[in-house]
């Protein structure tokens, strides 16, 4: 989609620290580290947010969380991981294309998340 942020990354016009890609998602780093190796999650076609995507395509999207999850969390010997997920500017979400937030815990973090 024109425009987006998120798009401009999965076609690679905008650089990002991949973690993980297969043919229907990608998963990079967040710009900004709320935690060292927060992630970010999206679907490659472009839906604006959970509330717009059907069923099959969020069940796809979540259904590969747990293995991109626990990679991070093994990779960077995290505690815990908190993952969330914003819909609708009023919900805190600033990027308009539909994304999983991973950040990882650990037990010198101030838990502010
Ligand atoms: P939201 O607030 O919509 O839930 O999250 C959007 C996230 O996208 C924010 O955490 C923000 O730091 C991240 N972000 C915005 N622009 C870019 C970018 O160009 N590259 C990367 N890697 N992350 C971005
Ligand atoms: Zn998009």
């Amino acid at each position: 989609m024109d425009n987006c942020i998120f798009c401009k990354i999965i076609a690679g016009e905008i650089p990002s620290t991949k973690i993980y890609e297969d043919d229907d998602l990608l998963a990079f780093l967040d710009i900004t580290q709320t935690t060292k190796g927060h992630t970010l999650v999206v679907p490659k076609r472009h839906t604006r947010n959970l509330l717009a995507m059907t069923p099959d395509d969020a069940a796809l999207l979540f259904s590969k969380i747990p293995m991109i999850a626990n990679k991070i969390v093994k990779n960077l010997d995290a505690k815990g991981m908190n993952i969330l997920q914003n819909n609708e500017e009023i919900a805190g979400q600033s990027v308009f294309h539909t994304h999983v937030h991973l950040i990882p815990r650990y037990a010198e973090d101030d838990g502010f998340v």
